[in-house]
């Protein structure tokens, strides 16, 4: 078997007022692999995914990412951690006033200068790479709707297409149908697995 991405080793969250949300979760991710993590309410799910991304700072055990154990990281590496990570949200998190194309290239924002965002001079070959992945999540001709005025399900494209565009080595997305009809959480699963 290859090595895998993202290896946790007895993980452990309490949360300093007492609430013990990770009691030694270990398990291993392999290159390529779709893993659902299924819980009730308040079992931990959003916990164990912000120690990945260093949101939340774990209490005791590791998160090897590429055999590096990233609970371990500060500052700047943490940075450099999160530009190979992207994270998916149950609300989306769009910009609702700017337009889908400029929500996608936010996405590439850490290659952009501040100034260049603001005014939202983008790179063309960013807006041609942001335009093919609104291809390819179905919503190409939505480019130049703002985001606000899209379906729930429609958003959650356009974030997949966001994270997309930043080359990630793996997704994590937290409840990302949970804001979303049956239907529509089923469209949003098989495209993220087609993607995978
Ligand atoms: P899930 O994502 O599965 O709904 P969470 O990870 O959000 O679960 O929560 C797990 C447990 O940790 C719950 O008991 C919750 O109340 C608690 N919890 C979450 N965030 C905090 C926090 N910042 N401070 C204290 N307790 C928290």
């Amino acid at each position: 078997m290859s090595q895998p991405i993202l290896s946790v080793r007895n993980l452990v969250k309490t949360y300093p007022n007492g609430v013990q949300a990770l009691k030694g979760v270990s398990f291993d991710v392999q290159p390529g692999e779709f893993l659902v993590v299924i819980g009730l309410s308040g079992s931990g799910k959003s916990t164990l995914l912000r120690c990945f991304n260093q949101l939340n700072q774990a209490t005791s055990g590791q998160v090897l990412f590429h055999d590096q154990d990233i609970t371990q990281l500060r500052g700047q590496d943490v940075r450099q951690l999160r530009s190979k990570i992207a994270m998916i949200f149950q609300h989306f998190n769009l910009i609702q006033r700017h337009t889908v194309l400029s929500n996608v290239l936010m996405g590439s924002l850490s290659r952009t200068s501040t100034l260049a965002s603001l005014l939202g001079l983008f790179d063309k070959e960013d807006v041609e790479k942001a335009r093919s992945f609104l291809k390819l999540v179905g919503i190409e001709e939505k480019a130049y709707i703002r985001a606000g005025q899209l379906s729930g399900g429609q958003q959650q494209r356009v974030a997949i297409a966001r994270a997309l565009v930043t080359d990630p080595a793996v997704i994590f997305a937290d409840e990302p149908t949970g804001n979303l009809d049956t239907s529509r959480s089923h469209e949003i699963m098989k495209l993220l697995e087609d993607l995978n």
